[in-house]
C-alpha cells in the first residue's frame, strides 16, 4: 500500500520537477518564451530545477520516511536543503534565516505580514507529491497538503492554494482511465477547496467557455504576477484541466501564459503526470532535467540484494 503511495507521489515529483525546470527558462521572460514557443523548441541540457523542485524534494523525503507530513521533520528538511541559488522567494529566504536561527517553524511562519502568515504560491508549488500519495483518500489530502502548507505559508489564501493543487493532483490519477470535461474536474475540485479568493479564481476558471483563449485566461486568471497562491493556481488548474491527458501541451501552455512560468508549469505538470502516467512525460525531458539528488530519491531503485 505505502509503496503504491510512494510510486505516485514520485510520478508527481517527476511531473513537477520537470515542469519546474522547463518552465524556470522562461520565467517573467516573454520574449524568450515566444521564440521558443514558435516550434517548440526545447532549450539544451540541463535544465536545472528550482525552488518549487527543491522543496517538493523534502516532501517526498518527508512522505517517504514518515508516510504523513511531519512539520518539524519538514521544515528541518526545506532549511536544511536550500541553496540560495534556486530563485527562492523573500519569505523563504527570511524562513531559513529563522530556522537557522533556532526559531520554530511555528512562530516562523505564522508571525509573518503582521500575523497573517505569507499568501505566497510556495506552499501550493511544492504539494502535488501530497495529493498523488493521498489520492486514494482524499480527507487525508486535504489535511496532509494543509500541514505541508503552513510550515511556511500559513495564510488561509497559501493553504486553499495548497488544497486545490493537492486534491487535483489526486483527482488527476482518480481520472486517469476517463477524460472529464474542464468544468467538471474543477467542479470536483471546488468540493475541497475552502472559501478564499483562490476559490472564487477556480470558480471563474470553472465558468470559462471552451473557446476561452490562454491569453484571456491569463488575463482574467493572472499567471503569478504577484506570486501569490490567488493569481498562480487558478490558471495552473485551468490549464490541467483542460490537458489532463497531453503532459507536454500542458506545460507548453504554463510557458506560453507567461508570467511565474516554472511554478505554473510545476504544478500543472505535477497535475497531470498523475492522469498520463511516466509514460507519458518525454523521457528526453527526463534526461534534460537535472538529476534529483540521492538524498531524496536514491532508494527509489531496487538494490541488487532486494527480492522484493
Ligand atoms: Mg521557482
Amino acid at each position: 500500500m505505502d509503496a503504491e503511495r510512494l510510486a505516485r507521489a514520485r510520478l508527481a515529483l517527476e511531473g513537477l520537477s520537470v515542469g519546474d525546470a522547463l518552465g524556470g527558462f522562461f520565467e517573467f521572460n516573454d520574449r524568450l518564451a515566444a521564440a521558443f514557443l514558435a516550434d517548440r523548441r526545447l532549450p539544451s541540457a540541463p535544465w536545472h530545477y528550482t525552488d518549487d523542485t527543491s522543496m517538493a524534494l523534502s516532501i517526498y523525503e518527508t512522505l517517504r520516511l514518515h508516510g504523513f507530513i511531519h512539520q518539524d521533520e519538514l521544515a528541518v528538511s526545506f532549511a536544511g536543503y536550500y541553496e540560495r541559488g534556486r530563485g527562492y522567494g523573500p519569505s523563504i529566504h527570511r524562513f531559513v534565516h529563522a530556522i537557522l536561527n533556532g526559531q520554530h517553524w511555528r512562530e516562523a511562519s505564522f508571525s509573518v505580514f503582521g500575523g497573517q502568515g505569507s499568501w505566497g504560491n510556495g506552499g501550493a508549488m511544492r504539494v502535488a507529491p501530497v495529493g498523488a500519495y493521498f489520492a486514494d483518500d482524499l480527507p487525508q489530502v486535504v489535511e496532509q497538503s494543509r500541514r505541508s502548507c503552513e510550515v511556511t505559508h500559513a495564510h488561509p489564501e497559501g493553504i486553499a492554494g495548497a488544497v486545490a493543487v493537492a486534491v487535483a493532483s489526486a483527482l488527476a490519477w482518480r481520472f486517469r482511465d476517463r477524460t472529464p470535461p474542464p468544468a467538471e474536474f474543477l467542479d470536483a475540485v471546488l468540493e475541497h477547496v475552502p472559501e478564499s479568493d483562490v476559490r472564487a479564481g477556480l470558480r471563474r476558471a470553472r465558468d470559462l467557455s471552451a473557446e476561452t483563449t490562454l491569453e484571456a485566461a491569463a488575463e482574467t486568471l493572472g499567471a503569478g504576477q504577484q506570486v501569490s497562491a490567488q493569481d498562480t493556481v487558478p490558471l495552473a488548474l485551468w490549464i490541467a484541466a483542460r490537458h489532463l491527458k497531453a503532459y507536454t501541451d500542458a506545460v507548453w501552455s504554463g510557458i506560453a501564459a507567461g508570467g511565474d512560468t516554472d511554478t505554473l508549469c510545476a504544478m500543472a505538470g505535477g497535475i497531470v503526470a498523475l492522469s498520463v502516467g511516466q509514460e507519458g512525460i518525454p523521457s528526453e525531458w527526463i534526461t534534460h532535467r537535472e538529476p534529483l539528488p540521492d538524498w531524496a530519491v536514491a532508494d527509489d531503485e531496487p538494490d541488487e540484494d532486494s527480492h522484493a
